[in-house]
């Protein structure tokens, strides 16, 4: 990071801060927030998380998640929380617009200091301070590296250590993708501090209703999920028929896009969903081929590079359509190393 001293120099006297992520906030977001918020109030700021919009249902046990702020249902107070602020922080998002009209308020705020602290590429330079790395696993790892940083390895502790280890499990899939010596590493020292890491994984991922299961089947029902062998690629589509029939929320369909890259021969996977206004899709990958590329080629869109995210203003079934045209151009890329996978009689299809 740079210029740290002079960061905490801004933070050794008490300050009031706003922390700041991303909408549609996701277990990285939420932990990364609330972690770093127990450590602030720890030594000694006034802190308010604050997100675009609301967080799924499977984070509501975390400790202080009912006091988080959201836009969607607050923007006044939102606004005043953000105009009032000494201090922002801005988590797990690379760029203003991945916050709505929050990213309107904060660019206004120019004489107030800002920290980003993200793991996507290419972050856009609007913060005063900024530690980003691409390599990293999480924005909640990278929020324990900010706290050694500060020199603050001991005011760590269990509860800032278990909002940590939330992020760290949903944005690796619990260990199976983004990891690396260090992240194992800052996970040994979270669980010494006390986490428990088998009822997290409980609590995050055994936390499905009757109504998301049965969802999940849906979804995977060949009516719905259309494998491209050709391509080593699977798609999932839900209409708003679709949504209104399971009724479904936000959370509901949360990791679904994941379970097409369970196939052996499938490297490219997105889930593509018609929005009330927009269509949304959720773009995932293994190993080299870039869904970041794509998302941001073709969807207005960025993440990681197995993981992002975008979005159409076609209709669904045009979108359907743009991303099935896209698919020839990558042909290459897609098969490499998997020809000898592709099932019988399709690989010519
Ligand atoms: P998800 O598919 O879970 O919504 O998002 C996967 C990743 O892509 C996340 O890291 C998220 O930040 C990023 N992402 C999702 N939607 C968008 C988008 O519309 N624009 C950009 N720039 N990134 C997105
Ligand atoms: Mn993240």
């Amino acid at each position: 990071m740079n210029n740290i001293d002079s960061l905490k120099d801004l933070l050794a006297q008490p300050k009031r801060v706003a922390i700041l992520s991303h909408r549609n906030p996701d277990g990285d977001a939420i932990g990364s927030s609330l972690g770093l918020q127990k450590y602030l109030d720890k030594i000694g700021h006034d802190t308010t998380v604050l997100f675009p919009s609301e967080f799924p249902d499977f984070v509501e046990w975390m400790e202080g998640s009912s006091e988080i702020v959201i836009y969607d249902n607050e923007p006044e107070r939102s606004e005043e929380i953000v105009n009032n602020s000494e201090l922002i922080f801005c988590l797990d998002f690379n760029g203003l617009s991945r916050i709505d009209d929050l990213g309107k308020f904060v660019e206004a705020q120019k004489e107030t200091p800002k920290v980003l602290i993200d793991h996507h590429i290419n972050p856009e330079d609007f913060a005063d301070y900024t530690l980003s790395d691409t390599s990293a696993s999480s924005t909640c790892e990278l929020v324990y590296d900010f706290i050694q940083l500060m020199g603050d390895r001991e005011k760590l502790d269990v509860n800032i250590a278990t909002a940590l280890f939330v992020g760290i499990l949903t944005d690796t899939g619990s260990f199976k993708y983004s990891t690396s010596a260090k992240l194992y590493k800052t996970a040994a020292n979270l669980v010494e501090l006390g986490v428990d890491d088998y009822g997290i994984q409980d609590r995050l991922f055994n936390s499905m209703t009757e109504k998301q299961l049965r969802l999940l089947s849906y979804c995977l029902s060949s009516r719905v999920m259309k494998v491209f062998d050709e391509y080593c690629t699977g798609i999932i589509v839900l209409s708003q028929h679709d949504y209104k029939r399971f009724d479904i929320q936000r959370g509901d369909t949360e990791g679904v896009v994941n379970y097409i890259l369970k196939m052996k021969h499938i490297r490219f996977a997105a889930l593509i969903t018609e929005q009330p206004n927009i269509v949304k899709l959720s773009l995932r990958s293994t190993g080299d081929f870039s869904v970041q590329e794509i998302a941001k080629k073709y969807f207005k869109g960025g993440g990681h590079k197995n993981a992002s995210g975008g979005i159409s203003y076609q209709t669904l079934w045009g979108t359907v359509e743009k991303f099935k045209k896209i698919l020839p151009k990558y042909r290459e890329q897609l098969r490499a190393g998997l020809e000898h996978l592709i099932p019988e009689g399709t690989a010519q299809k």
